[in-house]
């Protein structure tokens, strides 16, 4: 029988650990393993609020791939996929032949969901990868560099962010810890700079636990953070955003937060979706297509508790990685897959260098206590990558 080719799209959480899954458990020539990701880094996107803000280089946030596989069991191509072709088992590369598969997992994450708010594509800017936050950061200091050169506009040194979800949070904490340097280097008094947090539901972080809640935007708003609550953001336009009810916010600074859909190759592939999310069966797998996993931010599994989807996050990612990995094997070797079961271990959203709030197991906890386990969460996150080696390389401004 012809060796079964495996080809995983996608170097992110749920990617990656599919392939490091199946580079350990795989015996060489059991499988041909290939994996093709459009940079040849990982980015580690849920440290991207940093670099966005300026409190970390952007190179705190990626690994190169060939530093994470072992290229005597896959193969690595770096290439953008530009379609899945389901019925011919196809998938296409902008650069590189066609690539036939026997298995195939999508792992190609989200997109921005813009909810066709008028202008957003446009005008406001996302926090995506690395390229797309080192340009908010140099954005941001460029247009502090104006501010005495244009008239001192107030423009200039308003920053909004729309959505206080957890990306949203997590990148106002650390725009907190990053303006005394920033007020510093071009003379700006720190009172005058806005940082505006507009959120179209009642609440910050909608759904999660209020306490802490109340702990994160009494701690914002003692560092002069404004939120805007139940104020959904309506347009964004050249000069900043529109809200509900018509009141124009002037910045020059626009981050949208406000959440994420499925990668729009997914939903092209002919896979029926819900905001670009494939509803998977108990194996990862695509209905209708048994050979195809769809896993992390494109793929949608349902709580059985309470018949709710699961929000797309690392943690999830990671888990479903780690399950494919293991059921691929079993298909390739005619054994016995095993349900994906989400094992929610908790919730924790930084709040800037030495602050945090979250969720673990049954415990609450806040302050410095939670975000040294927002660092543990990260270093752990690179023990699965690499082992002591990479935590060693890659954790060191975490500890
Ligand atoms: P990703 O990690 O996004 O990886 C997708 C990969 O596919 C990328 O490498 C991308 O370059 C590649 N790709 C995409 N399109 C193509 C293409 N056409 N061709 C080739 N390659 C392509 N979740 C948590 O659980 N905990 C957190 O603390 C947390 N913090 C976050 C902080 C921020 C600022 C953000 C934005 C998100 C955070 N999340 C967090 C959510 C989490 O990052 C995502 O749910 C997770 O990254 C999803 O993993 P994934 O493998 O599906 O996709
Ligand atoms: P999200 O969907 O969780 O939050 C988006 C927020 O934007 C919501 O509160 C929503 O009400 C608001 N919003 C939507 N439309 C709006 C409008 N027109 N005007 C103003 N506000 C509007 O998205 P996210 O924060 O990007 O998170 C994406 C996923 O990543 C989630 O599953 C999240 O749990 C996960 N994540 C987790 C962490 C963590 O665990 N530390 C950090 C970041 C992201």
């Amino acid at each position: 029988m012809a060796t079964p080719k495996i080809v995983v799209l996608g170097a992110g959480y749920a990617g990656l650990m599919t392939v490091v899954g199946l580079q350990k458990k795989l015996n060489y020539n059991e499988a041909e393993v290939t994996l093709v990701n459009q940079n040849d880094y990982h980015y580690i996107t849920t440290l991207l609020h940093e670099p966005a803000a300026g409190t970390q280089p952007a190179d705190h946030a990626r690994i190169a791939i060939r530093d994470i596989i072992d290229e005597n069991k896959v193969k690595f191509i770096q290439d953008r996929v530009t379609a899945i072709k389901l019925d011919q088992k196809e998938v296409h590369l902008a650069e590189n032949e066609p690539l036939s598969y026997d298995y195939l997992v999508i792992g190609l994450g989200s997109a921005p969901e813009t909810f066709g708010i008028q202008g957003l594509l446009e005008n406001a800017m996302f926090i995506r990868n690395i390229n797309s936050v080192r340009m908010i950061n140099q954005h941001i200091e460029y247009m502090f560099s104006k501010y005495h050169n244009e008239g001192q506009r107030q423009d200039l040194i308003t920053i909004v962010v729309g959505g206080a979800g957890f990306t949203g949070i997590e990148f106002v904490g650390e725009l907190i810890d990053r303006m005394p340097e920033l007020c510093r280097k071009y003379d700006i008094p720190r009172e005058k700079v806005r940082l505006i947090n507009i959120e179209a539901a009642p609440t910050v972080l909608p759904g999660f636990d209020p306490e802490l809640v109340d702990y994160a935007v009494k701690y914002f708003e003692r560092n002069g953070v404004e939120f805007r609550l139940s104020t959904p953001i309506e347009e964004c336009t050249e000069d900043g955003v529109i809200l509900k009810g018509g009141e124009e916010i002037k910045a020059a600074t626009v981050v949208w937060t406000g959440g994420v859909r499925g990668n729009k190759l997914v939903e092209e592939s002919g896979l029926e979706t819900m905001r670009g999310r494939v509803k998977v069966d108990e194996f990862l797998r695509a209905p209708g297509h048994p050979e195809v996993f769809v896993l992390g931010d494109s793929s949608l599994v349902f709580n059985k508790e309470n018949e709710r989807p699961y929000p797309p996050t690392a943690q999830i990612a990671t888990q479903q990685g780690q399950n494919c990995a293991k059921n691929l094997v079993a298909a390739i070797r005619g054994g016995q897959m095993e349900p994906f079961v989400f094992d929610l271990k908790g919730t924790v959203a930084s709040l800037g260098r030495k602050e945090a709030i979250g969720i673990v197991g049954k415990s609450k906890m806040f302050g410095r206590k939670a975000a040294i386990m927002k660092r543990i969460i990260e270093l752990r996150w690179l023990y699965l990558l690499g082992g002591i080696p990479m935590v060693l390389r890659k954790g060191r401004h975490l500890i």
